[in-house]
């Protein structure tokens, strides 16, 4: 997915206003997260048509098998994603979102793995990530239960960093812009034994994986219940749904169940066609455009202006 371009989204006055007032008077709120929040501070994605990694299917990276079979190819895919994501900055929404934990009863359940939201120091118990992050790494063996969270070093191990080719000339200079195409092959990587790989400090034995969710793998148990938890505490007020479609398991449900609890939906998303697979209702709302400057717009009349400028990114 490409880098959404700086245009300005406007909402409709009384959209707004409708929204607000709603928002004002909410008690237990929910959001869900997607890919669209990440697009929106530069990040390409790996999803859908194009999902190429060099040569590789980004998908077929991203399972337990392929980690088993060539975990040093596989660490390189996710040292490159998370070099990629320390690359650019938490948005707006990002820290908009996370002010309105500090102010309301909110949980926000993210299908993101880039570490923004926790960068934009999110509160993390009001913070699920059902997909898990690029930033935590754990144990790959069964036995180990080692889990470190928000590790930002890059590389995470010397031998992890991107390669350059200092004989060539024009890779070093064309590298930057070169890391922003995925397909690129033309600089060579070095192939990575388990000597060099991450180990982990607690069994001294098992290599160390990247802490998000493979396909094949189940979603964090501990995650899902405390989301559980939260859902049947009481009735919902109101659902944000941002930068997703919203039409895939546990996603969509997340959606109805909050409907039923009696919850507005409220979709922020810069294509029209993506309502959630349940449709909307009169009562919901559809704000279209770029996350990053209509989430804070939205939030305003609870948590006041959002200046990034002054806001810390946890990673740096
Ligand atoms: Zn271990």
């Amino acid at each position: 997915m490409a880098a959404t371009t700086a245009r300005p989204s406007v909402v409709p006055k009384k959209d707004l206003e409708s929204f607000q007032e709603h928002l004002n008077k909410s008690t237990r709120i929910l959001a869900l997260l997607g890919a669209g929040l990440s697009a929106s501070s530069g990040l390409p994605t790996f999803r859908g048509a194009g999902g190429l990694w060099r040569t590789h299917d980004a998908t077929s990276l991203a399972t337990p098998e392929a980690f088993g079979r060539d975990p040093g190819l596989v660490w390189q895919f996710y040292s490159y994603r998370r070099h990629m994501a320390l690359g650019v900055k938490p948005n707006p929404a990002h820290y908009a979102l996370a002010e309105l934990a500090r102010k309301k009863n909110f949980l926000t359940l993210s299908q993101n793995v880039d570490g923004l939201s926790p960068r934009a120091r999110h509160p993390a118990d009001k913070l699920k990530l059902l997909h898990g992050s690029l930033f935590d790494v754990k144990c790959s063996d069964f036995f180990c239960d080692y889990l470190e969270k928000n590790n930002y070093t890059d590389p995470i191990v010397p031998t992890l960093a991107i390669p350059t080719d200092e004989s060539d000339p024009t890779t070093n200079s064309a590298l930057a812009a070169r890391e922003l195409d995925i397909s690129d092959e033309n600089v060579a990587i070095p192939e990575l034994d388990y000597d060099h790989l991450p180990k982990c400090p607690k069994c001294k034995r098992g290599l160390l994986r990247p802490g998000v969710v493979w396909f094949n793998e189940r979603l964090p148990s501990d995650v899902l219940e405390d989301v559980d938890t939260w859902m049947d505490e009481d009735d919902i007020d109101l659902i944000m749904v941002i930068g997703t479609s919203a039409k895939v398991y546990p996603a969509a449900g997340y959606v109805d169940i909050a409907r039923r609890k009696g919850a507005r939906v409220a979709v922020i998303n810069m294509d029209k066609g993506d309502a959630p697979a349940s449709g909307l209702y009169s009562r919901d709302w559809f704000f279209e455009g770029d996350a990053a400057q209509i989430v804070p717009e939205l939030l305003k009349s609870v948590i006041g202006e959002t200046n990034t400028e002054e806001l810390s990114d946890a990673a740096q």
